[in-house]
């Protein structure tokens, strides 16, 4: 017997999912819901612009996408088209993968002042997010702030030390090429709270650094670990590569290149600075860390005059009316994936926002081996009651065939070798469509 699967998220959580199940289960329905026109999550609105072969990854989706037995239903938003509670109604199984896709707040004075970003704002924006189009950060200062250690801040800090040449090449939303064509940015400053060796960034975002065309990457030598501290052990490989890169750049003066990008170590934010309604500045707090490898303020603060903040410390899942959330854990209260009987969690939203695009994949395969267990239920028609209820509810649902017109019609568009130009608003998209 047919067994019917709604999948809430179509990121690498879903689509992971989507691929286990078809692999697993020879009979079922797999429809895989998603609130953006566009399939993917975070693959094309969290993956930086210039990591292209990151993004083909998604070649694999696609494949399942076009399985006769998945269907992608774009455009569709669970708690505003229908609710979980009728998805559970109408499938065997129901599984939320809906990411994390809302900044965390840095709890400090000024972080409403006009100017103050979170990444998911801040990359979304860059990488043609619909819910940030309107964001509009005026890059026209001199000095951008990005607070944080991971790969994100590293991403966000060398989208804009690029020049409009590096940047045109590659998918990043056209407003932000034309931004960050003409932005005079000349300092940017990555804050981590503790030291080189807690950092969470790879080496090879750090290298990166070392390629750019107008930017040269600057770190204070005396926060580096001493000469002959021993990183060869076993799991310390990234912590080694990224203190021979840091070294490398503790050489650099400034000079080389226009644009500096100060990585620096133990400090954090305690108050964003302002004068009418817009940041001027950042107070921050010299740091010390403790045996325990947590960190505490030294109560030494100094002052950083600047125009943008983007705070880069992680993202929190949205709730969904209907299933159990653990706020302190951030993610769908789960058992190693089931929240529920026939509601399963995968990806960020099982989780907590954490891990590369892999790491979702054994979260699928889980679903996958849980579903199988089910003893299907003929009345639940799955994909049939679905399309009875939007369509009652005159919901345009963008089809997989429907994304592929989007995608040709972006690639059609693309110039000075981008891969594509990508739409930026849902209208855009829904009218392309007609
Ligand atoms: C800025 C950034 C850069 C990254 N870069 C890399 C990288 O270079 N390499 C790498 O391996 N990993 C990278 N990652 C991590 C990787 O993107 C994640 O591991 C992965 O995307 C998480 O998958 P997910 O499916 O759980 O969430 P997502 O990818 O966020 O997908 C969730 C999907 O659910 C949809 N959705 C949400 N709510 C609803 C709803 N109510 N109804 C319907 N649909 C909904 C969203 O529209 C979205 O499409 C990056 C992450 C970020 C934030």
């Amino acid at each position: 017997m047919t067994v019917t699967v709604a999948i809430i998220g179509s990121g690498p959580g879903g689509f992971y999912a989507a691929t286990a199940l078809t692999k697993e289960i020879e009979d079922c329905r797999v429809d895989v819901i998603d609130r953006l026109p566009t399939p993917y999550g975070l693959i094309r609105a969290g993956v930086a612009p210039d990591h292209q072969s990151m993004k083909k990854v998604s070649a694999r989706f696609e494949k399942t996408a076009q399985d006769p037995r998945v269907r992608f239903l774009g455009n569709v938003e669970v708690d505003r088209d229908l609710t979980l509670a009728e998805l559970r109604s109408m499938y065997d199984a129901v599984v939320i993968a809906t990411g994390a896709p809302i900044d965390r707040r840095l709890g400090i004075p000024g972080e409403e002042l006009e100017g103050v970003f979170g990444s998911a704002e801040f990359v979304g924006w860059y990488n043609a997010h619909p819910d940030q189009r309107e964001l509009a950060p005026s890059l026209e200062s001199g000095t951008l702030v990005v607070i944080g250690a991971g790969n994100v801040a590293l991403d966000v800090a060398r989208m804009v030390a690029k020049t409009g040449d590096e940047v045109r090449v590659t998918d990043m939303a056209h407003y932000a090429v034309d931004e960050i064509d003409v932005t005079p940015i000349k300092d940017i400053y990555i804050y981590a709270r503790r030291g080189p060796l807690q950092a969470a960034f790879t080496h090879k975002e750090v290298q990166e650094f070392g390629h750019l065309e107008r930017a040269i990457p600057l770190v204070d030598p005396a926060v580096l670990p001493p000469e002959d501290i021993d990183l060869t052990s076993k799991g310390r490989g990234n912590q080694e590569k990224n203190i021979a890169l840091l070294r490398g750049y503790a050489v650099n003066t400034g000079d080389e290149k226009p644009v500096k990008i100060h990585i620096a170590f133990y400090a954090m934010p305690l108050e964003i600075l302002g004068d009418d309604g817009r940041v001027t500045g950042i107070r921050m707090e010299r740091t010390e860390l403790l045996d325990d490898g947590s960190c505490v303020g030294t109560g030494e603060t100094f002052d950083l005059p600047c125009n943008v903040v983007v705070s880069c410390i992680g993202t929190e899942s949205t709730v969904l009316e209907g299933a159990p959330f653990d706020e302190k854990r951030n993610r769908f209260v789960n058992a190693d994936g089931k929240i529920d009987d026939g509601l399963f969690a995968s990806g960020w939203a099982r989780r907590g926002p954490t891990g590369t695009i892999g790491t979702n994949h054994p979260d699928g395969v889980a679903v996958a081996n849980m579903v199988m267990e089910l003893t299907p239920d003929p009345a639940k028609t799955g994909p049939d009651a679905l399309d009875a209820l939007l369509n009652e509810r005159g919901v345009r649902v963008v089809t997989f065939d429907d994304w592929k017109r989007l995608e040709a019609a972006e690639e059609e568009a693309a110039s000075h070798g981008a891969p594509r130009r990508k739409f930026t608003s849902i209208d855009e998209m829904l009218d392309r469509l007609g």
